[in-house]
């Protein structure tokens, strides 16, 4: 009898926790709280993940066997965060700030961003390795000269899990061109960003902050998210050369919830990168995760 009821009790266990694991692998995929990786800016947030991972492991068995090859494998652990996409939370309000869809969502957040890159492979890493360092996602604005001429540091942008956005193809001011000459400098840079890390880019920021209606309808075509900033770090002026404290004084003079912080890929603002972080989080705000931008809801609090 009662080696019976040990028996009974060494099943239960059996079951519930084998029931336990069902849940927590559930959970790590998400399923209710990811996006579907293929949606556009447009897409509503909610979309269920598993047609995406379908998708991958029907990629990962195409090899000849039916079974995954090692490229295959190698491949699906090198796309940064694949099942990890989260909901759609924020969105860029006229202010060009990040402000929250709906009540509820934290407004004390900022927005990092980064100009005028690829550039340059060790001070990139520097400040890959730093955003890591305080879990933090960032948006590198790309012109696509440089791109051209830097598409494995492209690459690696995208492979430490970060965003690329675009910033025309030649930095020049967009408003004194023709239209057909802006949709060329936009379009250029969706296309190569696409050919080089396999999507194109959901963000656009005009160089020099300097756009027009016509360039704004260019960029909702091609289905981005445009923005200025609300938070210019000064990084770009002769005044700020070499001074990361100045830059850091810059940005958390200005601070405010829904900061968008206007950086570049610039030796003193790597250096400066650290310190900075660490003085945002200190004042209670987080990092926004660009992933999490979408278009502004009709009936978002400050449409
Ligand atoms: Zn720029």
């Amino acid at each position: 009898m009662l080696n019976k009821k040990i028996l009974l009790i060494a099943a239960c266990c059996l079951i519930l926790s084998s029931c336990g694991s069902d849940h927590s692998s559930a959970k790590k995929n998400g399923s209710n709280s990811t996006q579907n990786l293929s949606s556009g800016a447009n897409s509503p947030a909610a979309t269920n993940q598993e047609d995406v991972a379908v998708e991958s492991n029907d990629n990962a068995l195409n090899s000849e066997n039916g079974q995954a090859s090692e490229e295959d494998m190698e491949q699906l652990a090198t796309t940064p965060d694949a099942l990890e996409i989260p909901e759609f939370k924020y969105h860029i309000n006229k202010a060009y700030r990040v402000a929250p869809n709906e009540e509820g969502i934290e407004k004390k957040v900022v927005l990092l961003t980064f100009d005028d890159g690829p550039k340059e492979q060790e001070m990139l890493e520097v400040m890959l390795d730093t955003l890591d360092k305080h879990e933090a996602k960032a948006i590198f604005f790309v012109n696509g000269y440089r791109v051209k001429s830097n598409p494995d540091l492209l690459k690696l942008i995208h492979k430490r899990g970060q965003i690329i956005g675009n910033h025309s193809w030649d930095h020049i001011d967009l408003k004194k061109e023709a239209a057909d000459s802006a949709r060329k400098q936009v379009e250029d840079v969706q296309q190569i960003v696409s050919e080089t890390i396999g999507e194109s880019p959901r963000f656009f920021r005009p160089p020099f902050g300097s756009g027009n209606d016509a360039l704004h309808g260019i960029v909702e075509e091609n289905e981005m998210i445009y923005m200025t900033w609300s938070n210019g770090s000064l990084d770009w002026d002769a005044k700020f050369k070499n001074k990361p404290e100045g830059i850091i004084n810059n940005v958390m003079e200005q601070l405010h919830p829904g900061s968008n912080i206007l950086m570049h890929e610039l030796p003193w603002t790597a250096e400066a990168l650290d310190e900075l972080l660490t003085r945002i989080k200190a004042e209670g705000y987080g990092f926004v995760d660009p992933r999490t931008i979408s278009v502004q809801p009709q009936d978002s609090p400050d449409s």
